[in-house]
């Protein structure tokens, strides 16, 4: 019999954790499957690790947990369910009931049909239009420069084959961007849509800015191409400025020397220094992440775990 794991990572979701869980056991029982439920409890505030800490004393055998010493995101939550899985697949939830447990069925019968990758995708009804506007357009300005494919509505929804979690595991660094990991380390992938549903309880995690730094991160986790746009930049104004000047000295001898255009000039100069500062900080995004990567901190720091969830110590992977 297949062993399904399912992946939980939770934040402060003592609202809807257990109504989570019974939802998902009843559809667990259903399916012709062994399983574990492995909630990872991200740091949060509230009451979720004491829900954890019933659910597994009802459940003992089918459930694990851990719980971080703080918050670490959901990247480093995933992390963890999935380095702690023992199934042969393992799917990856919300523990906010956005993602409907019955799905489940449909995505074991992808699974049993050889596929290593089963994404479900969400169709992006209910969401807010400015919001759904605004990824549609950032996953087409995304595609054009990252190695991997990005697709609007595909998140971490989805279940994943023995090989496929392995080699999720296999890479080693810091900076996680889930999104294209996922995509970029390929497997037999089958997609297929589903309704996205409305959260049962509690409140999203994202603020606007949590969003615009993922997109960031998103361009700039898989390749030095940005770097490169900087350098065309830099080539392309360098040439511009060449030419104007051969057209300022070639009017200076035949219309005589005339100097307006002192507000022309102060805008290129306030417009050049703020391409720089860009630049800079482009270089800096790069370089923060060499920081990061050469501190070869854990990913996550464990406090309290149930079952097979090893020590109290560093969880690195
Ligand atoms: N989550 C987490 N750590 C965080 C933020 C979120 O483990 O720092 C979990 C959260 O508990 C939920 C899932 O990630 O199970 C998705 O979060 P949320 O529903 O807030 O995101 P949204 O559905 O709005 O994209
Ligand atoms: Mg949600």
């Amino acid at each position: 019999m297949t062993k399904l794991s399912v992946v939980v990572p939770c934040f402060n979701e003592e609202d809807v954790v257990e109504l989570f869980d019974a939802r998902m056991r009843q559809v667990l029982d259903t399916l012709a499957v062994d399983y574990e439920i492995c909630y990872v409890d991200d740091g949060s505030s509230d009451g979720t690790l004491g829900k954890l800490r019933e659910i597994a004393s009802l459940h003992p055998n089918r459930t694990q947990y851990a719980s971080f010493s703080r918050n670490f995101g959901k990247e480093a939550g995933m992390l963890a369910g999935l380095s702690k899985a023992v199934g042969d697949a393992v799917v990856i939830m919300d523990a906010d009931l956005q993602h409907p447990p019955e799905l489940l069925e449909r995505m074991l019968e992808l699974y049993h049909q050889g596929h290593d990758q089963v994404i479900a995708r969400r169709t992006r009804e209910g969401d807010k239009k400015i919001r759904s506007a605004l990824s549609r357009t950032y996953y087409r300005a995304v595609n054009r420069w990252v190695d991997v494919e990005l697709t609007d509505g595909v998140g971490d929804f989805r279940l994943l084959s023995r090989p496929a979690v392995d080699a999720l595991l296999s890479l080693p660094e810091y900076n996680r961007f889930s999104k294209g990991l996922f995509s970029w380390i390929g497997f037999d992938t089958v997609t297929f849509d589903y309704r996205n549903a409305a959260r049962e309880g509690g409140e999203t995690k994202w603020k606007f800015s949590s969003l615009v730094n993922y997109g960031m991160d998103g361009l700039i986790s898989f390749n030095n191409r940005p770097l490169r746009m900087a350098l065309w930049l830099g080539m392309m104004l360098t040439g511009l400025a060449a030419l104007y000047a051969v057209w300022v000295v070639v009017n200076a001898i035949t219309q005589g020397v005339d100097a307006p255009g002192y507000v022309t000039l102060v805008a290129i100069i306030v417009g050049l220094g703020g391409v720089q500062m860009m630049m800079l900080g482009l270089i800096g995004e790069y370089i923060g992440r060499i920081y990061y990567e050469t501190k070869r901190r854990p990913h996550f720091l464990v406090k309290e775990t149930h079952r097979s969830l090893g020590s109290t110590t560093a969880g690195r992977t």
